[in-house]
């Protein structure tokens, strides 16, 4: 750990001397190294679809549809926006500062930090990284342990294509993450857990170093089946492919239980289970399409919120396990306990529970009993329900009719809210996200007003 420690030092040293020296500052650079992120991800689409395969079993397809994909737009939309979000913006002064100029310039924070996590490790990298250089930033990322290749691959072939004395790249896990944490840091962009997210602020509070925390949650999904009967088929669907067609539920914006009224229960159920078998065959743990679970902790611990026996009387389908292939068989629960663990703690991973309610609009009450969730999802044309669902609940978005797709939507800002995150990013957001916008007033010699200087004894003010 000692080598570790000097490396980032001598990191940091060269990072904030590029800054000072000014070269991040122009666009042009800033657009040659977006430029180089997307030329490095499309020579490299089989090296890290390789890699996302012996991390995750995830499937080319997915892959290049939540990163690959993902990393290119981003990348796209950056370079060809860049001068549009860069310019100084003008602010209109009331008259009392006539004739006084004002306007609005978005600045570089610095050196920045970007801890990122191991579910979509090539874009939850990137995505950020790609942020922080469009605002002319240097930049320190240190990618997941859970992924290693992953990792392996970025670590190697970022300074292959970058500026390598303005973007860095680290290895390791929370003991590499404790020495960087350690330093000053002009802003820090964390994705990953509440827990973990908790010791990062505590960090930066020691140097009040702004943050972003993209974080976790559970994404409850509302079905409000009477008003969406007639697309029932791709409701199902869509819930299935929000549980398991992403990561095998090891997203942060996963469905992750569905509420529902109890009549409708059974048929959701019974569409359920023969749309996961379209989806991955009849034996799943055999799919090339069905992504593992990270490791084995990861399994341990579905398999602990699995093992209360409450939880295990509501299994309606699946709940096999096999900690040696990293495999949880896609498992539907229903109705079990509001108070167990799995109602309680994010489950990332391929179980789906199914709470029942008398009348939908009860949903409102559940989810309000639990954490400010990252995403809420509803099925329903009621508008009465939409209006409510977003003036009485609180989350980071809500997707009528659809779930995930949020995120690949970079003109919507991508954050939680309460304990699923602070700040936002994905499109101009990210820009935002690593700018600091700096207020500039020019004022003019020209006229005065006697009232600003003392004495004041022959003037009253009035508003
Ligand atoms: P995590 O919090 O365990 O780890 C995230 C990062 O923190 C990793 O880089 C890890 O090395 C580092 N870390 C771990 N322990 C640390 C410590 N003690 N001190 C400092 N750093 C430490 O999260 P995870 O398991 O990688 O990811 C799962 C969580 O991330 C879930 O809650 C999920 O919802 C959330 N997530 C959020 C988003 C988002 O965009 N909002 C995306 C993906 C994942």
């Amino acid at each position: 750990m000692e080598a570790m420690k000097e490396t980032v030092e001598e990191s940091l040293r060269e990072m904030r001397e590029t800054f000072a020296s000014g070269r991040t500052r122009s666009l042009k650079w800033r657009k040659a190294q977006i430029g180089a992120i997307y030329e490095m991800v499309k020579d490299n689409e089989d090296k890290i679809c390789n890699a996302l395969f012996q991390d995750l079993g995830k499937h080319s397809t997915e892959a290049f549809r939540d990163e690959l994909g993902v990393v290119l737009r981003t990348a796209t939309v950056a370079i060809n926006c860049l001068d549009k979000w860069a310019v100084p913006k003008h602010s209109k002064l009331p008259l009392l500062f006539y004739p006084a100029k004002g306007k609005v310039i978005s600045e570089p924070y610095g050196t920045v930090l970007v801890l990122s996590s191991w579910n979509f490790p090539i874009s939850l990298s990137l995505d950020p990284l790609i942020g922080a250089i469009a605002a002319g930033n240097t930049v320190l990322l240190k990618s997941s342990e859970l992924s290693p290749n992953a990792s392996a691959f970025l670590a190697k072939t970022i300074p292959a294509y970058l500026d390598t004395k303005a973007i860095k790249v680290i290895e390791g896990g929370p003991d590499v993450a404790t020495i960087l944490l350690q330093h000053q840091w002009d802003k820090i962009f964390f994705t990953g857990s509440p827990k973990i997210g908790r010791i990062i602020m505590a960090a930066a509070a020691q140097h009040l170093t702004p943050v972003t925390l993209e974080l976790g949650g559970k994404c409850p999904t509302i079905v409000d089946h009477l008003t969406i009967s007639k697309n029932i088929k791709s409701v199902v669907k869509r819930i299935a492919g929000g549980k398991w067609g992403s990561c095998n539920g090891q997203a942060c914006i996963s469905v992750d239980y569905v509420l529902i009224e109890k009549s409708f229960a059974p048929t959701l159920i019974d569409m359920l289970k023969p749309t996961i078998k379209s989806f991955f065959g009849e034996i799943p743990k055999e799919s090339g399409c069905l992504s593992r679970i990270a490791n084995k902790q990861h399994v341990r611990r579905l398999s602990r919120l699995l093992s209360d026996p409450r939880v295990q009387a509501s299994i309606v389908y699946g709940g096999s396990i096999d900690e040696d292939k990293l495999y949880v068989e896609p498992t539907i629960l229903l109705d079990p306990p509001l108070d167990s663990e799995i109602m309680n703690e994010e489950i990332f991973g391929p179980i789906l529970p199914i709470i029942t309610v008398r009348d939908i609009q009860e949903s409102i009450g559940i989810i309000n009993t639990k954490p400010k969730p990252l995403a809420i999802y509803a099925f329903t044309n009621d508008e009465n329900l939409k209006t409510r669902i977003l003036s009485e609940t609180s989350s980071g978005s809500v997707t009528f009719n659809d779930v995930m797709i949020q995120y690949m939507c970079d003109a919507l800002p991508f954050g939680g809210v309460g304990e699923s995150g602070i700040g936002r990013y994905h499109g101009k957001y990210s820009f935002d996200c690593f700018s600091h916008e700096k207020a500039i007033m020019e004022g003019s010699l020209g006229m005065d007003l006697e009232a600003r200087y003392p004495p004041w004894n022959n003037f009253k003010l009035t508003f």
